[in-house]
Order: C-alpha cells, then structure tokens, then sequence
C-alpha cells in the first residue's frame, strides 16, 4: 500500500482533501494517508508551524497531497506553503488550465500549462527595513534554477506532445536578473529546434491571455509571474475551483490545487473539489497509475459537462460532498 503524507491545510482544505480521499477510494486506489497538519492549528497543538512530525513524514514518503493554508499578510509566520517548496526544492510548479464543457466562460479553446520557478524571485523571503518607511526586498534568480526550470519546461513539452514554449519576463526593466533567466532559458530552448519558442514581456502576456488564450501552449515563468498568471488563467477556464497544481522535485512531489483556503466559504461545505480532484489525479500519473488518473478525469468531466451536481461557484447549486459524490458514482459504474 503505497503512504502518501496529507496535509488537510486551512480554510476549506479539510473539506477538499476529504473529497479527494474519498475519489481515490472510489478509484481503488489503496493508499495509507498519513495524515499530518502544518500552519496555525498545528501551532496550537505543537508549538511548531511546521512540526517535525510533517517533514519527517514528506521525507520519508517522497509525496503529499496539501490542502491550501493560509499565511497571514504583513505579518506573522513565513509562508509554510513557500517554506515547504524550498526545503524539498521543489522547484517546478506545473499548472495545466484547460477549457472544460459545461462551464461558460469567454473562451472554449484554453489548454496551456503553466511551469512556475519554485524556489527563488522574490519568494526567497529576504526583505527589511532599510529605515523608517524605506523597505526593501531582494529578487534572486540564479543560472542554476532558471536553466533547470527551461529544461523542465522543454522536457514537459516533449513527453506531453506540446508544439510551443513561451517565456514570460520583465527583462527590459529588470535587465539583470529576468535578464539572467531570459538568458538560461533560450540557451534551453537551442537544444530544443522542433518546439518552437518565443517570448513575452509579463504584462503584455496579461493581455495576450485574456484576449487571445489558444496562442499558448507551455508558459515558463518566473516565480512572481508564475504565481500572478496562474490566478488570472485559471480565470480564463472558470475560476480557481477548477486549476490543479503539483511541486515538483527531483525526488519529491507536493500536490495541491493552485488556490488557497477560501476563508470565505471555509466550513459551508460550497467549495468546488475538482481543483485538488485532478491534482490528485496529476499525483497518479506521477505513480504511473494512468488508467485511475484519466478515469478520474473523465468523471470530472462528465459531472461538470452534464452540470446536476456541481458548486455554485461555476453555476450550480450542490454542495462539495453532493459534486465529489457524483464524481465517485460515475467511477464506480464505469469501472
Ligand atoms: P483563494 O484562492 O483562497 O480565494 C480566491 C477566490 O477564489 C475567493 O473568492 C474564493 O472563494 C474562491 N475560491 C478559491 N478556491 C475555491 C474553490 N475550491 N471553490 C470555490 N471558490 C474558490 O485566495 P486568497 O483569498 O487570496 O487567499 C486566501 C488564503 O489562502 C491566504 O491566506 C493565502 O495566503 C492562502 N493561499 C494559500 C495557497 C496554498 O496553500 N497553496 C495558495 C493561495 C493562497
């Protein structure tokens, strides 16, 4: 039985990673969850925002499965979710948006997929007072991670059957350092001559997306960038209920959904499930357990195009126990 470490997370974290606990099981996926929590409510029962019991747990199992925590804004603890990616070095984050039937929005042709640098930017967390009312904060980017995240990148679109990488930068103001990975990515890109590359200054691609999404295929970001872009394509599909996500390292993996805990809706059981459904299922190719992945795909695709059983956040009245058990219905009548 494969252990896998689950990090139920803040907010409605707890409710999404039941529902993704009980599609796995629906798939016949025996997997022993260890279940360890990181963030304010591991705090209060340990003293540690990220107890010794959590990172003793991803290091052995090699993968977990993270519900959204919260991390407080301007001030408090360092992002557990920033502090994670940079201890396992995971330094890929891997976003596929796609356009899915049943869902109205603007546009029916999206299917990009995001490769966000995990590691470093202005992520690195170096930042303070120069003096009073003059902060400063550090953007590092270096030729080691910049080259390995364009290899990742290439490497991506070759397994996947994907014809074109975009880098996405601001090398014209920032000349040094998004020069440095502007740089990094295009001696990639010559060891790559049939997929084609190009690239985009940051901002215009903020408008190229909303106006003319089917001209990407595979964007290669920087960490800030990534993250920004991330939000606004999964926009461009319906919303960050929809966008799933995976971390990944050379020999560990963190799934979870792009979005964050929703404080909002926490606890009123409205929260879409399919954004950590299909990262569970990005965490099942990533165990060569294909045929469960894409029958878990396809029961999301079918529950959202036939539209009875979805979360108001994309149109429809179910709650997130009611849509994960269509979800789970239409898995075990198909297999
Ligand atoms: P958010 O993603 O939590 O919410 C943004 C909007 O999307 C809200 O309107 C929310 O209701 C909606 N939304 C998000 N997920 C949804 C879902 N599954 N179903 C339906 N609607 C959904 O972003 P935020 O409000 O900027 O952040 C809230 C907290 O989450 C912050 O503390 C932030 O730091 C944290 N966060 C964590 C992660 C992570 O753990 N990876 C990622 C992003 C944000």
């Amino acid at each position: 039985m494969k252990e896998i470490t689950l990090i139920p997370g803040d907010g409605i974290g707890t409710e999404v990673t039941a529902a993704v606990q009980k599609v796995l099981t629906a798939a016949n996926q025996s997997i022993a969850w260890e279940i360890v929590n990181g963030g304010e409510g591991a705090y209060q029962a340990t003293g540690q925002y990220i107890p010794d019991a959590l990172l003793d747990s991803i290091s052995t199992n090699k993968i977990a499965f993270k519900g959204p925590i919260t991390t407080p804004i301007g001030k408090g603890f360092k992002s557990i979710n920033v502090t994670l990616r940079q201890k396992y070095n995971t330094f890929a984050n891997v976003r596929p948006v796609k356009s899915m039937e049943g869902i109205k929005t603007p546009f029916n042709n999206v299917d990009l997929v995001i490769i966000r640098e995990n590691s470093e930017d202005l992520y690195c967390g170096i930042e303070h007072l120069v003096t009073e009312g003059v902060a400063e904060s550090i953007k590092v980017i270096t030729e080691k991670a910049s080259l390995r995240i364009g290899e990742y990148a290439f490497q991506y679109a070759k397994k996947h059957g994907r014809n074109k990488v975009t880098s996405v930068h601001k090398a014209n103001i920032m000349k040094i350092s998004d020069g440095l990975f502007l740089d990094c990515i295009r001696r990639v890109a010559k060891k790559y001559p049939e997929i084609e590359y190009e690239e985009v200054i940051v901002d215009n691609m903020c408008m190229q997306l909303v106006m003319y999404p089917e001209k990407y295929d595979v964007l290669v970001l920087p960490n800030l960038y990534g993250d920004i872009v991330s939000d606004l394509a999964a926009g461009l599909v319906g919303g960050l209920g929809l966008v799933p996500g995976a971390n990944i390292g050379e020999d560990i993996a963190i799934f979870e959904a792009v979005h964050g805990s929703a404080p909002q809706i926490a606890g009123k059981n409205e929260a879409n499930p399919t954004a950590c459904i299909l990262s569970a299922a990005m965490m099942l190719d990533y165990i060569n357990e294909r045929s469960a992945a894409d029958l878990i795909r396809e029961a999301v695709a079918y529950v959202i195009r036939e539209g009875k059983h979805t979360t108001k956040d994309i149109g429809g009245n179910a709650t997130t126990e009611e849509m994960t058990e269509a979800i789970c219905s239409y898995i075990r009548t198909v297999s």
